[in-house]
């Protein structure tokens, strides 16, 4: 039985909408590409899209960067983290958060991950109390939402500042409530592979005025922070302006018209996403070999990429299966491999973050797989997709050494 291979490309993403474009060419013809070159009938397409993440989002205050990891310096940073601090975070994620909390001056401990791929909450309670760590910056990894409910009760407990980071979460929910709306800030990324696709660019959202008045005046406001969207109200600035250094790290107008159509078109993205991921999700269930990360009932996940574990699978096999897959154009990354590889790391490569013992995390990564699920797929390229990866984990056990 001769499957097709798969000849899409896993990088693909959609064409930008031609409303953005227009917006996009509108702005060029004005010339006024930064924030704050504004007109007295034109506040700006940043501005514009700060208001409009802001009621999105149902959070206060929004504010636009030039990444997702400006939005998570400039968040530990406007949250009070110093450097020496430690600073909470997950064992499994992308090199941005450690990155992140490197740019701080901070120190990094790393949380365990469980089998759902969720930050391990005893760890994470058993680290804050080991480590007196003040801040937790929260990763909500390839779109897996923790017990939210318990981690803010562990965090109230303890006195601990969170953090979100929701590149993979823009429009994920637990109990109704959005990610990125149970910390002290939500941090988002609108680089071209997350759920808005601006090439870079970074948004952060708070309800904590003082927190925003900082994080505006850190992104490099100057003293044009009245030429904000969804900004506090300008006496929160008095003495914030004055202790207060620019970073500069603030998004253009070009791009704030790229992202304004998007957001007005994201809930059907998500439609799109949680179809395609519930159709390859709903084909590897019937494989007892593959564990798919159990989802919570108070879950609403953004579908945007899969994982799935075959655990016990060795580092042979486990290569062995990537390159079949690969044969046939089907792009799937382990996060168990030892050097680290495109956009997939894992925490032993980061040199720049002090070595430390995750035995359990280690045991989830080494059986771990991802695939992205561009909207470019569509559901037959799903199904498609969802057998190969099915006739390579018949392969990857029935072969010499097996489980
Ligand atoms: C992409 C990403 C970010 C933010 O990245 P930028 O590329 O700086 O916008 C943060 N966290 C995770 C887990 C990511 O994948």
């Amino acid at each position: 039985m001769a499957r097709p291979p798969f000849t899409k490309s896993f990088t693909q993403q959609l064409p930008i909408p031609e409303d953005a474009i227009a917006a996009a060419v509108a702005v060029m013809r004005t010339g006024r590409l930064h924030r704050y070159n504004t007109a007295p009938d034109d506040p700006g397409e940043v501005a514009e899209l700060e208001r409009e993440f802001a009621l999105w989002q149902g959070q206060p205050y929004c504010l636009a960067l030039a990444s997702g990891g400006q939005a998570m310096q400039i968040a530990m940073r406007a949250a009070g983290v110093a450097p020496g601090d430690a600073v909470l975070t997950n064992g499994f994620t992308l090199a941005p958060v450690p990155g992140a909390i490197a740019g701080v001056g901070a120190r990094a401990v790393l949380v365990e991950v469980t089998d759902d791929l969720v930050i391990d909450l005893d760890d994470l309670a058993a680290k804050a109390q080991a480590t007196g760590a003040r801040f937790l910056l929260l990763s909500h990894m390839r779109g897996h939402l923790c017990d939210m409910d318990r981690l803010m009760q562990i965090a109230a407990d303890q006195g601990i500042c969170v953090i979100e980071d929701c590149a993979h979460t823009m429009g994920a929910r637990w109990n109704g409530r959005l990610s990125g709306s149970f910390g002290t800030a939500g941090c988002f990324s609108t680089q071209t592979y997350k759920h808005l696709n601006a090439g870079e660019g970074g948004l952060l959202t708070s309800d904590d005025a003082a927190f925003m008045a900082r994080a505006i005046i850190l992104s490099g406001s100057y003293m044009l922070f009245d030429r904000h969207g969804a900004a506090p109200a300008g006496d929160v600035f008095d003495e914030i302006r004055l202790d207060t250094p620019n970073m500069s790290a603030r998004m253009d107008n070009l791009r704030a018209a790229l992202l304004r159509p998007q957001l007005r078109q994201i809930d059907t993205a998500i439609a799109g996403w949680n179809a395609r991921h519930d159709l390859v999700a709903g084909r590897l269930s019937h494989v007892d070999a593959i564990h798919l990360p159990t989802r919570l009932a108070a879950e609403q996940y953004v579908g945007s990429s899969i994982q799935f574990c075959l655990p016990g699978i060795t580092a042979k096999q486990a290569l062995a299966f990537v390159a079949q897959l690969a044969q046939n154009g089907v792009e799937v990354k382990w996060f168990g491999a030892s050097s680290p590889a495109g956009f997939t790391s894992n925490h032993h490569s980061w040199r720049y973050v002090a070595a430390q013992d995750l035995p359990q995390t280690d045991r989830i990564l080494a059986g771990l797989f991802d695939m992205r699920l561009p909207l470019t797929f569509d559901l037959d390229d799903c199904a498609l997709l969802a057998d190969h990866i099915i006739d390579a984990v018949a392969t990857a056990f029935h072969s010499e050494g097996g489980k």
